[in-house]
């Protein structure tokens, strides 16, 4: 596969012919992301907005009740950070990024609404609004942070304090909301704040040329051009991209006009957040994940919407560094709890893996992303894993309890958690989650790319005609997938489907007639280009191959280690159907691997299982050492979805399975 241009994409003057995401109420799930989107719809959207209120939350943005004051402690800072001469004083508590919270409740709430009528919900929600539209300044400004707990600090510190970030996650969920319930409310106040915004920074001459330290308001932007048509706040997405990592610095101009040394950064590079240099001279992810993911993210909508090819070859350059250096096999990143972020190259341990689920669900976004560019399996295939295993990991089956860390190996005291410090992850794998409809296609002028498989329903307009196409399929358990066009009149236009790289034997058909999928398929796509007309069929038969992953030798945590995978799943074996001590088993190269399909385990998963052996600790005795390896004795080892992993009783899990 190589990462050359989509056909797509030459094939035009144009740089918009961009495939653009249906919006979620144009595609109904059923099937797999179906009870995954009813879990969030029905228990997930609720909790958030109750847990919200527990940590008082509203009290923050209610203007008609007291400020609670700081309910979160600022974070300690280290002893050479506090020694520093440069230091002024703590500045980061996780309540300055409460409106994030608020942000992503009511993205999820909105998606949700499609899925199922909650008429409770959508009160609440509409109250929240009511409180931010009471909270909002005249000139604007909406901060609940800076308004009510620490008035008068604005703009001063957006290398810390997240105050662009809250805004971006503010305007997705107006977006969300107006879209899913056609209230304007949510999306006027942002509208205005974003006016605001823009009148602060921007390279005219007077504004700020700053930045925000949390990437997020670039693709939030996008977002609201999009949906308002109003081509400045495109224009400003593109200039905080632009304006990321120039000189002089911002962050160290910021530092010293509030009196502090640049030099006393907790962090101490700005690596941590990729602004150490201008991003298209970037070349490795660094720095915290989700800011990365979320700076990816926005880079390759802008790409997209200016046709901007230099912005295009340093994604790539990102995309290659990340996918063959740092990425879990999980499709999880970010390693190290210290940055929440990178280390060093291969550098991929397991039972320590931080692994955020934001992490993995902003690589959902950023390859989504990637794929406005045009159909390609590079990117594809890789949502494809993140999206089915190491962020919806981060989601207990039955929408209610949470994954901060998603580690690939546990002693049995890693549990998912009922609420966060940090409540980054909850609703950010429920936005996802019931937004999933609108990862499955992408649209374009003339095509229609379809990106995932699964029993769906999708209805679109091509050239000015309505279509809908019914994809039949128990994916991802079965990976025959049927599609059938629903046209009023016949339309012409080219439908890509991915061929997965991971599957080794693929077939498709039309209207029973076999298609040459090697003369058909390019960067990891087959292109049927027709009239369609009602009752047109294609038939793609994915063979579910299971694999045995090895990972590069330079990993030294999976060295002589395999993990299991079938289809875009990856497995673990747990200590639930395996007994204790995993680390213990061993699976040999020749032992035969077989799926079994069991109903009524899980909410009804496929379960592999193989021969292997285990390390006898009974007549082993007291001693530490001895001269002579442990007996084994024959074992038989069954392993689950890695994303289902402590669901049942509690105990070890492991994905790495020592090999021999
Ligand atoms: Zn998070």
């Amino acid at each position: 596969m190589t990462a050359s241009q989509p056909a797509a994409a030459t094939e035009t003057a144009r740089p918009k012919l961009a495939f653009r995401p249906l919006p979620v109420p144009q595609v109904d799930v059923r099937g797999f992301w179906g009870d995954r989107v009813d879990a969030v719809a029905s228990r997930t959207a609720e909790i958030l907005y109750e847990r919200c209120v527990e940590a008082r939350m509203l009290e923050q943005i209610d203007p008609d009740r007291p400020s609670p004051g700081v309910v979160i402690p600022f974070h300690s800072p280290s002893p050479d950070e506090a020694a520093h001469p440069g230091f002024t004083g703590s500045t980061v508590t996780t309540q300055m990024f409460w409106d994030s919270d608020w942000g992503k409740t009511i993205e999820t709430a909105a998606y949700s609404l499609y899925r199922r009528r909650n008429p409770d919900l959508e009160k609440k929600i509409d109250a929240v609004i009511d409180m931010y539209g009471k909270l909002q300044q005249e000139d604007g400004y909406l901060s609940s942070w800076y308004q009510r707990i620490q008035p008068g600090l604005r703009w001063t510190n957006l290398r810390d304090c997240h105050e662009l970030y809250c805004a971006g996650h503010l305007i997705e969920g107006a977006v969300a909301y107006f879209q899913a319930t056609g209230k304007r409310k949510l999306l006027d106040i942002m509208s205005r704040y974003a006016d605001h915004i823009a009148s602060m920074f921007g390279p005219e001459p007077g504004k700020k040329k700053g930045y925000c330290g949390h990437e997020e308001i670039e693709l939030a932007l996008v977002k609201l051009a999009r949906v308002t048509g109003n081509q400045k706040y495109m224009d400003l997405a593109k200039y905080f991209i632009d304006q990321r990592g120039q000189q002089p610095h911002y962050f160290d101009e910021e530092a010293r006009a509030r009196g502090a040394d640049p030099k006393a950064y907790h962090f101490k590079t700005y690596e941590y957040n990729q602004s150490h240099k201008p991003v298209r001279e970037q070349d490795k992810v660094v720095g915290h994940a989700v800011r990365a993911m979320y700076l990816y993210s926005g880079m390759a909508d802008i790409a997209t919407e200016y046709g901007d090819d230099s912005l295009r070859a340093a994604l790539d350059r990102l995309w290659d560094d990340l996918t063959t250096k740092s990425l879990y096999v999980t499709g999880g990143l970010g390693p190290s709890a210290h940055n929440e972020g990178f280390t060093s190259d291969y550098d991929l341990p397991n039972e320590t893996a931080y692994a955020e689920t934001c992490a993995s669900v902003g690589l959902v976004f950023w390859a989504s992303r990637m794929l406005g560019m045009g159909p390609n399996g590079r990117y594809a295939d890789m949502m494809e894993r993140a999206l089915y295993n190491g962020s919806i990991s981060g989601l207990s089956l039955d929408g209610s309890l949470f994954f901060y860390e998603n580690p690939l190996e546990s002693r049995g005291g890693h549990h998912r958690w009922k609420w966060h410090r940090c409540p980054c992850c909850p609703p950010n794998i429920g936005r996802m989650v019931a937004s999933i409809g609108s990862y499955f296609y992408g649209l374009a002028d003339d095509a229609l790319a379809v990106h995932l498989y699964g029993d769906s329903t999708c209805r679109f307009e091509i050239a000015g005609r309505p279509v809908s196409l019914v994809q039949t399929s128990n994916y991802p358990w079965d990976g025959a997938v049927a599609i059938e066009v629903d046209a009023e009149t016949p339309v012409a236009f080219t439908l890509y489907l991915r061929i997965p790289a991971w599957c080794r034997n693929a077939a498709l058909r039309v209207n029973g007639k076999m298609v040459d999928l090697d003369a058909a398929t390019s960067d990891g796509y087959a292109a049927i280009r027709r009239e369609w007309q009602k009752g047109d069929r294609v038939e793609l038969d994915l063979e579910m191959s299971m694999a045995r992953l090895f990972a590069n030798p330079h990993v030294r945590q999976d060295i002589g280690r395999v993990a299991l995978a079938r289809g875009p799943l990856i497995y673990c074996v747990e200590e639930t159907d395996n007994g204790g001590g995993l680390h213990r088993i061993a699976l040999p190269r020749e032992s035969r691997l077989e799926a079994h399909p069991e109903p009524n385990l899980l909410g009804g998963i496929v379960t592999l299982s193989a021969i292997g052996s285990r390390a006898e600790t009974e007549n082993w005795g007291s001693d530490l050492y001895r001269s002579e390896p442990p007996a084994a004795e024959e074992t038989k080892l069954k392993a689950v979805p890695y994303f289902a992993w402590d669901n049942r009783d509690p105990g070890e899990m492991l994905v790495w399975l020592r090999e021999g």
